[in-house]
């Protein structure tokens, strides 16, 4: 049985849960609804930390008004869009618990199966993965790519990750603290929990449909994804090239001895345009590849090299002591913030501030 420490201090919350929102008005009500219901459960104390990754509709305002009622409701405002990665990892830097739990707001993630989470943290696991058996509502399209990125990256990657498990998941406060020590620029999360080891457990569960609104994963997001976790755990497509060249260079010297047996034989066969154009366009087309990899990667270094901090917080709401706490949590991380203690209420003027970067 896990000792729960901070149920003793009585200072912080027993469960942390993450929860980044990027255009989600249509969702938040009935999510805190139901979260405040299935939290209610588990009779500990508990937070939820909002990160707003730069909404453009009536998120924030929302957020404001459930933070005003209830103090378990905690937001990050994010200065602009930096992506859902970095808002997870904002509120792994922010959160108190001694169980962290991440979910998605549209309710696909449904919030009861956190209690099986729960339960697993309270058997002695640190990382409890949600692994969807099935996903309801989305189309063979997102289903077929998803299942082809899951098998190649489980093929190709230096460290076990799991099959069909999204960034659901819970993690215990040592977990967290790990990696929270991983600052690397292009983020793939659900990899760097499991690069972090400890004890890992997961728990099945049927993925539902999106609640209300839209995806906000369009190919080019997934994508961006893919390769961040490819480039981010794995060598291989860097010593693609190596292989390729032996095979093309053992193919091409079979190549130049049959010519010349040919040759002194009288045949005319291979010769003529189109067979060196052809070689050409081909060698030419693989290399180009191969730099484009290259480039992957060197981009990411450049990345690193620059060193920006990873998110820029405008505002924080709900976080206690949030003007100190909060400003020396984000000095060490390098993270330039304007802490706010009191909640801003003025609703109005932060949807105009929105509508200002249209
Ligand atoms: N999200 C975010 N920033 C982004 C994209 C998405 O914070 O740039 C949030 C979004 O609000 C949701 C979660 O990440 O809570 C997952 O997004 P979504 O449900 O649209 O992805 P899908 O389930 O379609 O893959
Ligand atoms: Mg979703």
């Amino acid at each position: 049985m896990r000792r729960m420490h901070n149920a003793e201090q009585n200072t912080r919350p027993v469960f942390s849960l993450v929860i980044p929102v990027w255009n989600e008005e249509a969702v938040l009500p009935v999510l805190y609804d139901r979260l405040v219901e299935v939290m209610g459960n588990t009779g500990e104390s508990w937070e939820v930390i909002f990160v707003n990754d730069g909404s453009r509709d009536r998120t924030l305002p929302i957020l404001l008004e459930l933070n005003n009622r209830d103090p378990r409701v905690k937001a990050l405002n994010f200065s602009r869009n930096f992506g859902h990665q970095v808002a997870i990892t904002a509120g792994f830097d922010y959160a108190e618990g001694d169980a962290v739990i991440v979910m998605d707001a549209d309710m696909q993630d449904p919030p009861e199966v956190v209690l099986r989470l729960i339960e697993k943290w309270r058997e002695g696991y640190d990382v409890v993965y949600a692994v969807r058996t099935k996903r309801a509502g989305e189309s063979w399209f997102k289903l077929w790519t998803a299942s082809v990125f899951y098998r190649t990256i489980r093929s190709i990657a230096d460290i076990e990750i799991p099959l069909d498990a999204g960034d659901f998941r819970l993690m215990d406060r040592r977990v967290v603290l790990a990696m929270r020590q991983l600052r690397e620029k292009n983020r793939f999360m659900r990899g760097l929990s499991s690069w972090v080891g400890y004890k890992q457990i997961a728990v099945e569960y049927e993925r539902a449909a999106r609640f209300a609104g839209e995806t906000k994963y369009p190919l080019r997001k997934m994508l961006k994804l893919a390769v961040n976790a490819i480039t981010s755990f794995s060598h291989v497509p860097l010593q693609l090239a190596t292989y390729t060249g032996f095979i093309l260079a053992g193919i091409s010297l079979v190549g130049i001895i049959v010519t010349i047996i040919m040759r002194l034989s009288g045949s005319s066969a291979f010769l003529g345009q189109a067979t060196t154009l052809v070689s050409v366009l081909f060698l030419g087309g693989i290399q180009l590849i191969f730099l484009g990899i290259i480039g992957e990667y060197l981009g990411r270094i450049y990345d690193e090299v620059k060193n920006r901090p990873l998110y820029i917080v405008a505002d924080e709401y709900g976080f206690a002591g949030a003007a100190q706490a909060g400003a020396r949590r984000t000095e060490r991380l390098g993270v330039t913030v304007r802490p706010h203690s009191q909640p801003d209420l003025d609703v109005d003027k932060h949807l105009a501030g929105g509508a200002m970067h249209e």
